[in-house]
């Protein structure tokens, strides 16, 4: 070996980054190694929202939460194909995790939000509302505990003993993620074990169509370009059971109008979906509950398509009230993604909606809010506000590939199982993105991080409680 470690961590998102700073408080020599030329992944690119059941600024907004509660809703989100106890164990961590994070220095918002498909408001975000607030303290943290951190440093393989225990992985150094193979060898020997923590595949055209023919190249993602295959493939090289691979989630908040993740999804998440409402260009009428989950929301929209089955943007508008957030309002204006109208007349010409019919909406809509109840698509009306006055500020909306519940089958321990014995592949642990089974058939938001982060520090207690291997 080049270099020997306790704890080798491939990954610096929420689940890597945790995990490293988890063994390293035990006192582990850990390293962490991420092939792209920055840390921190999708994580560090995303909202910095994390589900959390039974926090106390739920508790200061009078909202009644429970672990349970939350299991439900992933559970229904999922369509029943979570694996239950590593989603008891995901929600049950939520609460402390939350502030284990807020003591290595994430600031939190200092109210909770509602996002689809959570039945009450439990969402805690960055002050930034970014996940960089996330992993920008724990790399800080990181370092403090003296783990080491090699970025441009690619997992090639494992590297196993006689009896199949993983003992390491060959890299390659100073890797260049555009050239396939590029960068110079080395063999990292890990004493108590190897984890995980390599995100999913969204980027990864030929491999999602393999699971999801229609996820073309027309459909763009939401995440880093990293994001693909090669990691999951190395691990199932050596017997880790792939599992729900084709459960791959489309993000309803994107924006066709710009690249990647963008200022929409933060708009849209943040704004229309909590505070306003999403139409079809064509009729001004709404045509589903904005706070469903991601998948009724993705799959609704996509039904939008003209004749010839292209796409007809529906979009999501909010009033100044609604929009809170003026950073983002900024942006998406400037780069012409969210567009500014004065009034509702005005709004319906910029997108050739009849403009009585959009009025008539919003005024239904209001309705609605007065009573207390949506009778056209039963959204929870909790946060909800009459629409009133504009100004009002709308996005263009179409999904885009965002998460991959899918990944490689563990257990409570976080340990990865073998396809065949499903027993634990001695010496490897996986957490977050790269696993699959807590989300079932679809993802709740701001479960990711909830996931990331407790997964993976629950994988670095197993794997630095695993007896030290000479190497
Ligand atoms: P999660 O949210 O589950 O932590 P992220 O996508 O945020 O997932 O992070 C995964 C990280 O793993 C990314 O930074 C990515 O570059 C890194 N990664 C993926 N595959 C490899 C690999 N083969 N070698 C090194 N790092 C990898």
């Amino acid at each position: 070996f080049d270099e020997i470690f306790d704890v080798i961590v491939v990954g610096s998102g929420f689940a890597g980054m945790s995990a490293a700073v988890q063994a390293a408080e035990s006192g582990a020599k850990v390293l962490v190694i991420d092939k792209m030329p920055v840390f921190g992944g999708n994580s560090t690119i995303n909202g910095g929202a994390m589900a959390v059941a039974g926090s106390p600024l739920q508790a200061k907004a009078g909202v009644k939460d429970s672990v349970s509660l939350m299991v439900q809703d992933m559970l229904k989100s999922g369509r029943g194909m979570n694996d239950v106890e590593m989603l008891k164990l995901v929600c049950d961590g939520t609460s402390e995790s939350a502030q284990w994070l807020a003591q290595y220095g994430t600031v939190w918002k200092p109210f909770v939000q509602h996002f689809g498909g959570h039945s009450v408001p439990r969402v805690l975000q960055t002050k930034e509302s970014s996940g960089a607030g996330i992993i920008r303290p724990l790399i800080a943290a990181a370092e403090k505990l003296g783990v080491t951190m090699y970025k441009q440093t690619k997992l090639e393989s494992f590297i196993q003993d006689a009896d199949e225990r993983v003992v390491g992985v060959e890299v390659k150094r100073n890797h260049f993620f555009q050239k396939s193979r590029s960068g110079t060898p080395a063999k990292l020997g890990a004493r108590k074990g190897v984890i995980m923590a390599t995100g999913g595949f969204g980027r990864d055209i030929d491999f999602r169509q393999m699971q999801q023919p229609r996820l073309t190249s027309e459909l763009d993602s939401t995440n880093h370009p990293g994001a693909n295959a090669d990691a999951l493939k190395q691990m199932m090289l050596i017997g880790a059971n792939p599992i729900h691979l084709d459960q791959i989630q489309l993000g309803p908040w994107s924006s066709p109008d710009e690249k990647g993740f963008g200022t929409a999804s933060q708009f849209n998440t943040a704004a229309t979906y909590q505070n306003g409402i999403v139409v079809d260009v064509r009729t001004g009428e709404r045509f589903f509950n904005e706070l469903a989950d991601r998948k009724a929301r993705a799959e609704a929209i996509m039904t939008r398509r003209d004749d010839q089955g292209k796409p007809v943007y529906p979009i999501g508008f909010t009033n100044a009230k609604g929009a809170k957030n003026a950073q983002t309002l900024a942006w998406g204006m400037k780069y012409d993604v969210i567009k500014k109208a004065d009034t509702l007349e005005e709004l319906a010409a910029q997108y050739d909606i009849p403009a009585d019919k959009l009025k008539a909406q919003v005024a239904q809509w209001n309705q609605f809010v007065k009573g207390g109840e949506d009778k056209q698509f039963g959204r929870p009306l909790m946060q909800a506000f009459e629409l009133t006055e504009g100004p009002w500020y709308s996005v263009r909306m179409w999904p885009k590939v965002h998460y991959c519940m899918g990944g490689v089958r563990v257990n409570t321990h976080s340990q990865v199982l073998h396809l065949v014995s499903d027993k634990p592949i001695e010496g490897l642990f996986a957490a977050g993105e790269a696993t699959g089974g807590i989300h079932g058939a679809s993802r709740l938001g701001a479960c990711a991080v909830a996931e990331g982060v407790v997964t993976g520090r629950n994988a670095a207690r197993t794997a630095v409680s695993e007896k030290a291997i000479d190497l």
